[in-house]
């Protein structure tokens, strides 16, 4: 048997420790996972209840083309049903993006510290990717991107917030970058975390979809929403660009739970408004320790923050999990001084806060 050539070179993803093996490998009662930027406070209690009366039908297939879900998004958002996709998370969307667009020598940029999707999906598809460093505040370097695209470029990858360092590119950076991107190139301007949002800067990526027919937004149910089991994310763009994606799509990505719980979610803004408040109040408490101890960290827009705890990302990660906190070290995502952690509530930050300071403590700090 000979696999793609192009694939055998792939890591198989490794997850993060689960929360149970976490507390028999440690002898722990309690373990906080603040690894994966779920929402520490679950999902809306409608969300629950419309799972609820879809038990009776799951013997069911899904509704494939999600209609009653897509008309009532598209309602919310003020675009047309044509423009919406659902994914089995916006993982998928990205995974069928690739599967659309890209073919073997094709080249694809994106930031050398982003979401890992883009990466792992367009090599896949036998396409090169073309990395771009971060600026050294942690956010994409739009114009050295720009030099980057070329003829062969078939699309653009945008993490805004970016994933890992929570930075925030503003509305009048994506525009200007948009208007130089040459039309045959699509953007992907993945927004897996804008509902967090508390600035008046952060793109109105439904405005330029009105004037950038190459934009795709991607956005998804896992994160504010609470939802990420149910795996449901979207993409919003042209009717003819998500016609070709839709073109890829398997018949029945997402499922009667996800859609369900999605459609309900949608309606119970004041879930929404609560987490963004109470992560907003994450934020100050987690950075305020920081300032105390004396570390830097990139200035978040999301709802997980990367610190630089000055000693290597493994050690502190695994003095942290003795402690039943799962966090992300970053030695794992290129960064070998620096930790992602998860925004939790206010009793689970500071838990987590206790814990890093005993280990900040037992760690050597690295020369
Ligand atoms: C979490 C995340 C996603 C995808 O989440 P799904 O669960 O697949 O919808 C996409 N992009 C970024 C940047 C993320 O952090």
């Amino acid at each position: 048997m000979q696999p793609k050539p192009n694939i055998v070179h792939l890591p198989v993803y490794q997850p993060g420790k689960p929360i149970e093996e976490v507390k028999r490998e440690f002898g722990l009662t309690e373990v906080i996972k603040l690894a994966s930027n779920e929402n520490p406070f679950g999902s809306s209690p409608k969300a629950l209840e419309a799972i609820r009366g879809e038990l009776g039908n799951i013997s069911l297939y899904p509704d494939g083309g999600a209609v009653s879900l897509t008309n009532a998004l598209a309602e919310f958002l003020g675009v047309k049903p044509n423009q919406i996709i659902f994914g089995a998370g916006s993982d998928e969307v990205i995974l069928m993006m690739a599967r659309a667009y890209l073919v073997k020598g094709d080249e694809t940029v994106m930031a050398s510290h982003t979401f890992p999707q883009y990466k792992h999906n367009a090599e896949i598809e036998g396409a090169v990717c073309i990395e771009v460093p971060l600026t050294a505040d942690g956010k994409h370097d739009l114009p050295a991107m720009l030099e980057r695209i070329g003829e062969k470029t078939k699309i653009v990858w945008i993490c805004n917030p970016n994933n890992p360092t929570g930075t925030m590119l503003t509305h009048d950076e994506i525009e200007s970058f948009l208007r130089q991107v040459p039309p045959h190139v699509l953007v992907a301007l993945d927004e897996a975390y804008c509902e967090y949002n508390m600035t008046d800067v952060y793109p109105d990526g439904l405005k330029l979809l009105q004037t950038y027919k190459n934009l795709v937004l991607l956005r998804t149910f896992s994160k504010i929403y609470g939802l990420a089991s149910l795996r449901i994310g979207y993409g919003i763009g042209h009717p003819d660009v998500i016609h070709t994606i839709n073109q890829v799509r398997e018949p029945f990505n997402t499922s009667r739970f996800g859609q369900a719980a999605a459609l309900a979610a949608i309606g119970d803004r004041a879930f929404i408004d609560e987490c963004r408040r109470r992560n907003a109040e994450g934020i100050a408490q987690l950075t305020a320790a920081f300032d105390r101890l004396g570390l830097s960290y990139f200035e978040t827009h999301a709802n997980f923050i990367m610190v630089d705890v000055q000693r290597p990302a493994k050690e502190v990660f695994e003095a942290l999990l003795r402690r039943g906190i799962i966090v992300r070290g970053g030695h794992a995502l290129g960064f070998p001084t620096k930790i992602r952690v998860t925004v939790g509530s206010a009793e689970q930050n500071d838990k987590f806060l206790k814990a890093l300071e005993e280990v900040l403590a037992e760690v050597a700090v690295q020369a």
